[in-house]
């Protein structure tokens, strides 16, 4: 017997594991996992991924195997784990090996992580040496890319670098079979950052501090809170006056408010909330989900059937309800509108006073900007708005190419993405780059995810909007290198594809968004190809172009983009009078149309939503891009069905004027608008299916803003099923923008 286990074959092999594999506990999981299936060997985080030497009899090494992938950590994303022979050694034990250094970094690293239910426990806990720790975290819980400053992922290269750990957190992180094993931000109260309030009055720390945030908010006060990624304002959403405070130190008029509420309860309270929903708001990016609102917050998301409600994901956001905080809070980033969020102390300090009542201020430093991501379910699943905490950056595509890429995106909602090893990173999501701060902080990202992936500028492969003004263009041009430019609304396409990683398939693509430069530099957004990603998009057929007068002022008017619209329509009533009461601009906006002054040619779906939007009562200036599209759907959701307007497929585009004319005919008539508003999403709808049946039986995939209108997905769905597909990963608005360059420039150029 002794003599078969002494000549059992030894068997020993090399194993890559590839994926979301560091900085979430999967080394002292492969430790812990090597010890119960006996295997000897050692792990290690290397530049591309988590490399394992594993020794053992065939049958214990493809057990471990086995485990290793079964029951991986859950904040661990494996997507891929090869393993192949490699000479026997003769190891007498397992072992966690220090990081390597060796080539380009493609690891991923991980998004952040909310609070985990262990360290939750350990939180409340009166007994536990954390108790009222704000800063717990474990290597399944914690701050990840909001603290990297470089990779690897190891504390000195992390905010947490200045703090030394206490004997006891140095016992815990070398401890193969404790949770704080090698967890690089590990910490408490003895050791590690603590949390303190400034008011006025001046600085109170300690359990003190939170005691005083929280009466200040149960006051009706505003107040600063650092958290993961930036600061947000928080007040209470019960308070009218507070919101009301927000919004006007904000200046922020309209849009709406993030809540956060203390727990699933009380979401439920204010929200409906199905159970695919619920998966989502306590899923590990703990996104700010969109839900049908229950209740009235006044001034909270004014003609917005929805709220966004997110529940606490840091260890200070859990301690601040628990300690009396309201229930429902209002959590909206911390900055003046447009700005990008405040994350560096002084920076918070300077562009807040005035706006907050007082600061809760965290002592470890923030390494870069990092939002709130919203999301939403729909027939189609999730649906992200904004990619952000908890999401970014993940590697969403594995692309065909070999080459490094910087994507620059878009100039609204820019979010860029780099490709490094045909992995396409998305980054978080940074902003407009109309305004100056947002621009500085687009270069930041580009700069940070460059340093981080080691791409050199001068070896990058640079993509950009095929728009010759746009800020991200121009910055494109700045750089050495290649550089392509991909026309917009065929990177909306591509972005879905991408995605699916579906190079060769041939679609129907419908890109509907505001506005993007097309091939005739017109202003296009209702546009339809057919192609693949491999042999390029070919235009079939659009909106039938109108005029935009005054060019991008007609975006904020609604009345202003109705001109360019009406102007195509005989026998108007006059629309200065009532039930339309159009404002002068509409008749300035005419005579510019009549006159060919100023006036620039469009195919934009937007401008159809903001023309019926003012035909139907949304007859002032919108507040946020998009604003007049929202109230239409808003209004949209509570409209009764059975009216059908045509909205005729003629030829190689879809006729707006017999759709425009039952709008108005029935406007005129007294017909209720929310009735109007829900026939003109049908009869959307309907044209969408039937300019697709035109085209030919080719499955259809959807993007652009307009495709963030959660009724028209769902009528879409009714008609197209799954043979229609949308966004999952990145934005259908300009936030995925980027991901559909790297995907068509990835398809044209050879690896
Ligand atoms: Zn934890
Ligand atoms: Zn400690
Ligand atoms: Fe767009």
């Amino acid at each position: 017997m002794n003599a078969g286990i002494a000549t059992q074959p030894r068997d020993a092999r090399r194993v890559h594991v590839r994926g979301i594999v560091q900085g979430v506990g999967f080394r002292p999981f492969v430790f812990r996992i090597a010890h119960l299936h006996g295997v000897h060997g050692w792990v290690l985080n290397g530049e591309r991924g988590v490399e394992i030497h594993v020794e053992g009899s065939t049958a214990q090494i493809e057990r471990f195997l086995r485990a290793v992938v079964e029951q991986a950590p859950p904040a661990a994303n494996i997507v891929s784990c090869e393993s192949s022979a490699t000479a026997f050694e003769g190891f007498d034990d397992f072992t966690i090996r220090a990081s390597e250094k060796t080539d380009r970094p493609t690891v991923r690293v991980s998004p952040d992580l909310p609070l985990c239910s262990d360290c939750e426990r350990e939180l409340f806990d009166p007994s536990d040496r954390r108790f009222g720790y704000p800063y717990i975290n474990c290597t399944n819980c914690g701050p990840r890319y909001s603290i990297i400053r470089s990779l690897p992922y190891d504390r000195p290269n992390t905010t947490m670098a200045g703090w030394t750990l206490c004997a006891p957190c140095e016992r815990e992180y070398h401890d193969p079979a404790n949770r704080r094993f090698h967890a690089q931000p590990v910490a408490c109260a003895a050791c590690g950052p603590t949390y303190v309030l400034r008011t006025a009055a001046g600085h109170i720390d300690g359990d003190v501090a939170l005691q005083t945030a929280v009466s200040m908010l149960r006051g009706g006060a505003i107040l600063a809170i650092k958290g993961l990624g930036g600061y947000h304002l928080a007040c209470d959403a019960a308070q009218p006056q507070a919101v009301r405070n927000v919004r006007e130190r904000k200046y922020r008029k309209e849009r709406p408010f993030a809540l956060m509420a203390r727990d699933l309860d009380a979401a439920k309270r204010i929200v409906e909330l199905p159970p695919a929903a619920e998966a989502l708001l306590f899923s590990i990016a703990r996104p700010i989900v969109l839900l049908p609102a229950r209740v009235a917050f006044d001034g909270v998301a004014p003609h917005n059937r929805e709220f966004g409600v997110m529940l606490p994901y840091t260890p200070l956001q859990s301690l601040l309800f628990a300690h009396g905080a309201p229930e429902i809070l209002v959590m909206t980033s911390a900055n003046r509108s447009n700005e990008p969020i405040a994350y560096e102390d002084d920076d918070a300090r300077d562009r807040l006073t005035g706006i907050a009542d007082a600061f809760l201020t965290g002592e470890r430093e923030i390494a870069r900007r990092v939002d709130d991501s919203v999301a939403r379910v729909t027939a189609y699943g999730t649906s992200i708005l904004r990619h952000a905490r908890g999401y970014a950056p993940r590697a969403v595509a594995t692309l065909p190419t070999q080459r490094p890429m910087l994507c620059v995106g878009a100039d609204l909602k820019n979010a860029v993405t780099v490709v490094v090893d045909g992995q396409a990173f998305v980054s978080q999501h940074i902003g407009d780059l109309d305004h100056f701060p947002v621009v500085e902080s687009f270069k930041t990202a580009i700069r940070d995810l460059c340093e981080m992936y080691e791409l050199n500028a001068d070896e990058l492969t640079v993509v950009h909007d095929a728009h010759p003004e746009y800020v991200s263009t121009a910055y494109a041009l700045s750089l050495p290198g290649e550089r392509i430019a991909v026309q917009h609304h065929r990177a909306h396409v591509a972005s879905v594809l991408a995605e699916r990683e579906a190079f060769d398939l041939n679609v129907a693509g419908v890109a509907f968004d505001g506005t993007g430069y097309g091939d005739d530099g017109t202003i296009w957004g209702g546009e339809f190809f057919t192609g693949s990603l491999r042999t390029g998009f070919r235009r079939v057929m659009s909106l039938r172009p109108a005029a935009l007068p005054g060019g991008d002022a007609a975006a904020r008017f609604p009345v202003q983009a109705a001109a360019g619209f009406l102007a195509q329509l005989d026998d108007l009533p006059d629309l200065m009078q009532p039930p339309f009461a159009f404002p002068d601009r509409y008749g300035k906006a005419m005579k510019l149309v009549e006159h060919n002054v100023r006036t620039f040619t469009t195919t934009s779906m937007g401008r159809l939503f903001d023309t019926v939007a003012a035909l139907l009562g949304f007859t002032r200036e919108i507040t946020f891009e998009g604003q007049a599209a929202m109230w239409l759907e808003h209004i949209a959701w509570q409209g009764t069905g059975g009216r059908m307007y045509a909205f005729p497929v003629t030829g190689e585009q879809l006729d707006f004027r017999p759709l425009l004319r039952s709008v108005i005919d029935d406007r005129v008539a007294g017909e209720d608008p929310s009735d109007i508003a829900r026939a003109f999403h049908v009869a959307l709808a309907d044209t969408i299916v039937a300019a697709c049946e035109v085209i030919g039986p080719l499955p259809v995939v959807a993007s652009g803003g307009v495709f963030q209108n959660a009724l028209l997905i769902e009528l879409l769905y009714e008609r197209l099923g799954t043979r229609m597909s949308v966004n999952a990963k990145v934005p259908a608005n300009d936030g995925g923008i980027s991901l559909g360059q790297a995907a068509i420039a990835a398809c044209k150029t050879p690896a």
